[in-house]
């Protein structure tokens, strides 16, 4: 099934598959998006202020007819509304854009300098205020977390960071385990980029399964919560059939190997957005 739960640090449980709808188009394309992915079995979809589809996502959850408390939906902060005022207006915009009264996960963007500590504040008056079940972080490194955890009240639930064969972030991972931090995984699929590499498609040979199917496993096998993004319907129901099969000790460390340390999106470090 794909609602299999990963338990967050405040024991709040996340779905490890969720649709991502970065550039899915408001409106009618975003809408039968998340509704075929609520048909297919998913509970959680992932969006953001900067993605401009909140409204879209939020009228297909109400004419999904699923319970509200079934669903899993996370909203980000976007860098321009960072700071703690302005993130409480922000999150306001997104709420009313979404028609919800309580959002399961809020994330920081990404670590804008100077802003990401009052603006974690804000989220943090939000999770004691009771409007959002948990709050969490995006594109942060070690470094970024270090800073946040020297004055942050709660830490955050999740670390939503570029993750691939790719780009292994062994270390980021490993911080993120031993601070009860959960990760997911944005860009897992690399957009289809790595579907030709050849261990990818030995490995998904032998288990009959597609490539993408191999790189959404090899995240739940790292324990990786997942956000495949696809508008269409075949393929929406193809990425979410990765919970009747596992990867071998072997062929995890195959696809490991592939590690580049690349990346498709910007850096945390040097991004300017
Ligand atoms: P992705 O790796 O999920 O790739 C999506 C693309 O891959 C699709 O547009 C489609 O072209 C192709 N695809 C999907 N399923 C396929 C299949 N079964 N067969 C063949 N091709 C397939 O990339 P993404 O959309 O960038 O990342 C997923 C989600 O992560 C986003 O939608 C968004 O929700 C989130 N995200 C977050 C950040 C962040 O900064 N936090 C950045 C990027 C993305």
């Amino acid at each position: 099934a794909s609602t299999a739960y990963a338990t967050l640090n405040n024991g709040v449980k996340m779905p490890w598959l969720g649709l991502g709808v970065y550039k899915a188009e408001d409106g009618a394309e975003v809408e039968q998006a998340v509704i075929k992915a609520i048909e297919a079995g998913y509970r959680s979809i992932d969006t953001a202020a900067v993605y401009y589809n909140e409204e879209g996502v939020g009228s297909a959850i109400k004419k999904s007819g699923v319970a509200r408390e079934e669903l899993f939906i996370t909203t980000k902060v976007w860098n321009d509304d960072q700071g703690y005022e302005s993130a409480l207006r922000a999150f306001d915009q997104s709420m009313n854009k979404l028609g919800l009264d309580v959002l399961d996960l809020y994330l920081v963007h990404w670590p804008v300098e100077g802003k990401f500590k009052d603006t974690w504040k804000a989220l943090e008056t939000l999770y004691k205020a009771g409007k959002v079940r948990a709050i969490g972080v995006s594109n942060f490194n070690v470094t970024h977390l270090e800073e946040l955890l020297k004055t942050a009240e709660i830490k955050p639930m999740v670390n939503q960071i570029e993750f691939h064969p790719y780009l292994l972030q062994e270390d980021l991972r490993k911080y993120c385990k031993e601070q009860g931090i959960q990760v997911e995984a944005w860009r897992p699929l690399t957009k289809g980029d790595i579907f030709s590499n050849p261990t990818v498609q030995e490995i998904a040979n032998a288990h009959n399964k597609t490539p993408a199917q191999v790189l959404l496993r090899w995240n739940i096998e790292h324990e990786v919560v997942t956000i495949p993004k696809s508008v269409t319907e075949s393929r929406i129901i193809e990425n979410s059939q990765i919970f009747d099969f596992e990867l071998t000790q072997e062929e995890i460390r195959k696809l490991d190997e592939l590690n580049e340390d690349k990346r498709y999106g910007p850096d945390p470090e040097t991004f300017d957005f």
